[in-house]
């Protein structure tokens, strides 16, 4: 038992956080809505000796030495965790599943607030050895498109006199023991489109007569896939997918109005405004070729997650310190986070501890078959708890 190796103080607490684990699984709440989960997490930190403050309306910040937050000379190392659910059902017959229809933990955020209150418990406990501060952000509302409980905290403040801040995610695929980590991008920048494309509809048998949105919707999604890959150079660095296509009722009527929803990712600012630029020209000439009218609604998500050098070099030692495997396969991803602006406003790494069991079909995030793995308690406490070593020794 020691600050050096907390191993067996965290395989003594890791059964209890199990169960707190399952329990913020049965009761699942959704981003801005996680007012159980904040009470439940108020009530740990406060038992710690903490005095946890409201952020964002449902989440939480709590400082081990609040008494030198600020002062001259004093670093801040900041751990955040993710505590919303998805808006999804629930398909396991686990004893903790969801009891709320349409609302579930699918991306394992009741397993990273599991990780963050048993690394709060230890820090508690060795808090004369840490010098300067911690502080733990406990996030609401990441699982959105836009305005996700990050980008609040930041502009209500959470990071002011913080020097750096680590955010970590569960990933099913990749394999268990593994830490995926890169610096520079990580996580994309995300959009979504809606495009309307109007015509005139009339009978199937006539199109003289009509100006058919579906042909025309149709070379749309052929001219968008020349975006990314006549657009861009070489190294590309963004994928647009076209969703959803809707248009028409029956079989011998053009309709008046075709509709198509998708979604781009790109890893940097400069790749999007490019892509962004292309996307409008595109569809204002199929507009043209066609003489249909095509309306483009972008609605702006994530900013892309790009991860500090110097402190994926901290990750990735840790990682090798508590013995897992390291990998930068498959980075960076095409999802989006909304860590992405804590990791605008300061240094900061985001990593992944892969979930994935050999030989199996490890369900993945976003799945209704998902569940966290309570394995990954005592990895994601080692991980933070390393950190806080390597970045703040006494
Ligand atoms: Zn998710
Ligand atoms: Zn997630």
């Amino acid at each position: 038992m020691s600050w050096e190796d907390p191993s067996s103080e965290i395989d003594g607490l890791a059964p209890t956080l199990v169960e707190i684990r399952r329990d913020i699984h049965k009761h699942p709440e959704l981003g801005f809505e996680e007012i159980r989960t904040q009470r439940l997490i108020g009530g740990w930190l406060s038992k710690l000796g903490y005095q946890p403050q409201e952020s964002a309306r449902t989440g939480l910040i709590a400082d081990l030495h609040p008494e030198r937050h600020g002062q001259a000379g004093v670093r801040t190392v900041a751990l955040r965790a993710d505590i919303d659910c998805l808006p999804m059902p629930e398909h396991t017959d686990l004893p903790w599943r969801s009891v709320h229809d349409g609302r579930a933990h699918k991306c394992g955020h009741d397993g990273h607030t599991a990780i963050l209150l048993g690394t709060a418990a230890i820090l508690a406990h060795y808090r004369d050895r840490v010098a300067g501060n911690v502080r733990l952000l406990f996030q609401p509302a990441e699982e959105g498109v836009e305005g996700g409980g990050a980008k609040v905290m930041v502009a209500e403040g959470a990071l002011e006199g913080v020097s750096e801040v680590y955010g970590l995610h569960n990933w099913p695929g990749y394999a268990k023991g593994q830490l995926r980590v890169t610096a520079g991008p990580i996580m994309a920048q995300v959009h979504n489109f809606e495009i309307s494309v109007r015509g005139k509809g009339g009978h199937g048998s006539q199109p003289q007569s009509c100006r058919d949105p579906i042909v025309a919707g149709a070379a749309l999604v052929t001219a968008l896939q020349s975006v990314v890959s006549r657009g861009l150079s070489a190294s590309g660095g963004a994928v647009v997918s076209v969703c959803t296509f809707e248009a028409g009722t029956t079989s011998n009527v053009i309709p008046d109005v075709a509709r198509l929803t998708g979604t781009i990712r790109s890893y940097s600012e400069e790749v999007t405004t490019r892509v962004l630029s292309r996307f409008r020209e595109v569809t204002a000439g199929i507009g043209a070729t066609y003489g249909v009218e095509v309306d483009l609604a972008l609605e702006a998500g994530y900013p892309v997650l790009v991860n500090d050098a110097d402190c994926v070099a901290a990750v990735e030692r840790v990682g090798r310190q508590v013995g897992m495997e390291l990998s930068r396969e498959g980075l960076p991803m095409a999802g989006g986070e909304d860590f992405a602006y804590f990791a605008k406003a300061l240094p900061s790494a985001y990593f992944f501890l892969g979930a994935g069991l050999e030989g199996e079909d490890t369900p993945g995030c976003h799945h209704p078959d998902f569940d966290f793995d309570d394995g990954l308690i005592p990895v994601g406490m080692q991980m933070f708890l390393g950190l806080v070593r390597e970045r703040l020794s006494a």
